[in-house]
């Protein structure tokens, strides 16, 4: 039969860490947390299996698990020595989702659950404080009312309202055991009059209610939100924790926090986090009230407040205790939560934390000095794609700045943008770039936090829903910028004298927590220290060699500064667009004979030829694969009157011709048209002159440098091998000729794109022509899918979101189709010779999916675009490290 519930308790749990899929990861780590000894209030888990056939079978939960719930809850009773809904001594329990990742805020959560009208009299009755007895009573209606019943928590917040005001307070605290009891009464009544009936006093019917509402909660909008942006299967469903319920709300000598056992925006050894004196739950995330440090060091970012190493020291010294087991036996970064009921430690959540890409290196870097990981879990740690953020620009440290006002470092790296207040705003304004600013951020603002390039905010710590979310996402986030006086209706913003209106430019700094006025300049990151030692590992391990995508010196500078082992595609198109060049290049395609067209490539041969010096010059001795001319030529013709007039002059012909030729040139399919080879076949010249500048300039490189040169001619868009026959004989035609001149032998490669299908599947007749194939995966999609790789953004985000695609096929290789094709030519083209160099230059080359891909496919190399050579190398390295590990296990 199948077991539905785990329980866990007193130093014993059925359930262990690796089953989080069934248990998900809350109830898996507390079960383990009971195995280590450590104090965890007793309760059990229902699997998210559950959740899964409730949806299934139509909202109704699978036999069996009712009477599994009953025996669970016995346990409990026993362990904690209380009895559920009993009238002397009650039981309260939480009831929390869990699912298998961690998705904060997203889904619902019920305390005190077992109060009713006599519960909570026991329970004034055995504390000795009716007041705190009331208060929880209160807060039990309102949570449940909201998340259960459906009565919005503002009907609740009105009458808690109203009631300061009679009373004459400011504070919920300054309200006495009395009124809190007439305030109860209050939301029965508010419960009565919406419902038509009564706020459930049966214990059980609570209990069940909360239960089935967590599961519900698995498909709210937020919760679906989260999943898409976080690629969480719905079909993983979440599990539901019940367990015994501990007060940080209590008096004096009780709290609540959160910590992480390293600091999570660093990566510092430093045990960090906040607590709040007399609190409940999830009053430090929701950052509803300013949060205490938890050490005496955590003053120096957290304020003048006494941390709880100052007022609870021996608590706290357990809780160090218990940080450094869990560490030690976790391996890893740990993001606790805790509560403190008199004085009494208990743990309530543990997992592996949140952290920034820069955290992330340096943890992973400092545990394998620590011994507590290996290298290769080192790499495993650390999501490529993160890196992102460390790769890109900071403030320029020399700028002149205005402050405005400073808050929380909450998450790091600059962004600048203008000014929205709502989430809504902040996706409606997207493409200008917004910086979104709230009182504090909820997970409903999810969306709107996605869109922004970053966050600032009002209120909260460094753990609440704004930072523990920015960082998630790898977005700037300044938190708790408490000068900051929002002004939602009129779209202001005040801080100090100053005042900032929705529209306006303002630069935030996620590593500083300081906000400036405008648009502020950055600069280049700094790629030493723990980065540097984590990407040397990963060049050891990985086995695909990773390139880039340049053609301008300052992107093979780049390159070279991000890693790359040379140059897998400079498109040579990108070098004719300046002012100076795009004449004679238009003088050059408007020409109706060859002796004109030539004459006009003289005019480009020089320029050409410069830009393969300065490029082999800077990549002294990498290889450079050099694509002739791919695009159509119409995309260089001139459109504008003046245009025209100037190709005229330049050409010697009237301006009436140049328009005709244009005309007569004019495409309207030219991803599909005249590009890419078939230029090279009916206008050889212009491959003859680039070939020659690329041999020139090799040559003069070579005489001048002791570094070899080695260019590899890349011929686009072929479908045949014919085409490739005629264009490498030209190639090798025109190396042979400039040898004679310059008395200088360049050894070079020929090879080809592989875009189209044909292509692919004829690759061995190809290859014997071909030195190397490099898959030109954009084209190879756009052709394969029959997909427009400049139009099918506008429905690809639809066909997502009705699952017809998981992914952009221009983003992540579509491995069943492409890849087949990409599989298929990679055979071939071996079969045909043995030693073809393969790679990818395609987009593609930079996502880590596709990466992992390609070491799955054999192939030899990756060339992306150089921000995104650093992401390649430790894809690649993870790449290797599963296929090392994959080999192992099959044999
Ligand atoms: C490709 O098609 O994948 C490619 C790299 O070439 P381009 O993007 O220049 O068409
Ligand atoms: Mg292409």
């Amino acid at each position: 039969m199948t077991k539905y519930v785990y329980s866990f308790g007193d130093g014993a749990a059925e359930g262990k860490v690796d089953m989080k899929n069934l248990l998900g990861g809350k109830g898996a780590n507390l079960a383990e947390m009971c195995s280590l000894g450590l104090p965890v209030p007793p309760g059990f888990t229902i699997t998210t299996e559950v959740c899964v056939n409730y949806y299934a079978g139509g909202k109704k939960l699978p036999a069996g698990v009712e009477a599994e719930v009953k025996k669970a809850l016995a346990a409990i009773e026993k362990i904690a020595g209380a009895k559920f809904g009993e009238v002397k001594n009650p039981l309260l329990v939480s009831v929390r989702s869990g699912a298998r990742a961690s998705m904060p805020g997203m889904m619902d959560t019920v305390l005190n659950l077992g109060l009713n009208d006599a519960t909570v009299e026991a329970l004034a009755a055995k504390t000795g404080n009716p007041r705190f007895a009331y208060d929880s009573y209160r807060r039990f209606i309102q949570m449940y009312s909201d998340v259960v019943l459906g009565i919005d928590h503002y009907n609740f917040e009105e009458l808690l309202e109203s009631k300061k005001s009679d009373r004459g307070v400011e504070l919920d605290t300054e309200l006495t055991a009395d009124d809190l009891k007439a305030l109860v009464g209050e939301y029965k009544e508010k419960v009565k009059q919406e419902l038509k009936k009564p706020f459930p006093q049966d214990v059980q019917e609570q209990l069940w209610g909360a239960i089935m509402a967590v599961f519900d909660s698995w498909m709210n909008a937020r919760a679906i939100t989260y999943r898409k942006l976080h690629d969480i299967p719905e079909s993983w469903g979440t599990a539901v924790n019940v367990q015994s319920m501990v007060f940080g709300n209590m008096g004096d000598d009780c709290a609540t926090g959160v910590a992480f056992t390293r600091n999570p925006s660093t990566g510092e050894k430093a045990f960090y986090g906040e607590f709040l004196v007399n609190a409940q739950g999830e009053d430090v995330v929701a950052g509803i009230r300013t949060p205490q440090p938890l050490t005496i060091k955590g003053k120096e970012i957290g304020g003048e407040l006494p941390s709880m190493e100052e007022v609870m020291p021996d608590v706290y010294g357990e809780l160090v205790k218990i940080y450094q087991k869990l560490e030690a036996h976790y391996r890893d970064m740990q993001d606790i939560e805790f509560t403190v009921q008199n004085r009494k430690l208990w743990m309530l959540q543990t997992r592996s934390g949140k952290r920034t890409a820069a955290a992330s290196i340096k943890i992973a870097v400092d545990m394998v000095a620590e011994k507590l990981i290996k290298r290769e879990q080192a790499i495993e740690r650390v999501d490529p794609a993160a890196l992102d953020q460390l790769l890109h620009p900071t403030l320029d440290p020399n700028a002149p700045k205005t402050l405005i006002t400073r808050g929380l470092p909450a998450s790091p790296g600059a962004a600048a943008g203008i000014v929205v207040f709502s989430a809504e705003e902040a996706e409606r304004r997207a493409k200008e770039k917004v910086i979104l600013v709230r009182v504090e951020t909820s997970p409903e603002d999810i969306h709107g936090m996605h869109a922004a390039q970053g966050i600032l905010t009002a209120r909260g710590g460094m753990t609440s829903h704004a930072a523990v979310v920015a960082r998630g996402m790898g977005k700037p986030c300044v938190s708790g910028a408490g000068e900051l006086k929002i002004d939602y209706a009129a779209k202001i913003f005040k801080a100090g004298n100053k005042t900032v209106k929705e529209g306006d430019f303002v630069t935030i700094n996620g590593g500083s927590g300081e906000v400036f006025l405008g648009e502020v300049p950055t600069v280049q990151p700094q790629l030493s220290g723990d980065f540097a030692t984590l990407m040397g590992w990963a060049d050891e391990m990985r086995t695909l060699k990773v390139r880039a995508n340049a053609e301008t010196p300052l992107d093979a500078k780049a390159a070279r500064r991000f890693g790359a082992e040379g140059i897998g595609l400079c498109r040579t198109e990108h070098m004719f667009f300046d002012t100076d060049r795009i004449i004679a290049m238009r003088e050059m395609i408007v020409s109706e004979t060859v002796e004109k067209r030539k004459e006009a490539l003289a005019k480009l041969l020089p320029m050409q030829r410069k830009d393969f010096t300065e490029l082999f010059t800077i990549m002294a001795g990498l290889p450079v694969t050099i694509r002739l001319l791919d695009p159509p030529l119409h995309e260089f013709l001139p459109h504008s009157d003046a245009e025209i007039k100037e190709v005229a002059k330049a050409a010697g012909v009237t301006s009436e011709y140049v328009r005709s030729r244009a005309h007569a040139l004019h495409e309207s399919n030219p991803m599909l048209g005249h590009r890419g080879c078939r230029l090279g076949i009916t206008y050889p010249e212009i491959y003859e002159m680039q070939a020659r500048a690329v041999f020139e300039a090799a040559s003069s490189v070579a005489k001048e440098s002791k570094d070899k040169v080695i260019p590899e001619i890349m011929i686009p868009l072929v479908m045949n091998s014919k085409e490739l026959e005629i264009l490498k004989r030209l190639v090798d035609d025109t190396a042979a000729a400039v040898a004679r001149e310059t008395g200088v032998k360049i050894e070079y490669l020929v090879g080809t794109m592989i875009e189209l299908p044909r292509a692919a599947l004829r690759a061995a007749d190809i290859a014997r022509h071909a030195e190397f194939f490099s898959f030109g995966t954009n084209d190879l999609t756009q052709t394969t899918l029959g997909l427009s790789r400049d139009d099918a953004a506008s429905f690809i985000e639809a066909y997502k979101q009705k699952g017809v695609l998981d992914a952009d096929p221009f983003v992540t290789i579509d491995q069943d189709g492409v890849g087949e094709l990409i599989q298929i030519a990679a055979e071939r083209g071996r079969k045909a010779r043995s030693d073809i160099k393969l790679g990818i230059c395609g987009e593609h080359g930079g996502d880590p999916a596709s990466v992992a891909f390609c070491q799955k496919a054999g192939l030899n190399y990756v060339s992306c675009s150089p921000y995104r050579v650093p992401i390649a190398r430790l894809a690649a390295a993870q790449a290797a490290i599963k296929a090392k590990f994959s080999k192992a296990a099959a044999a």
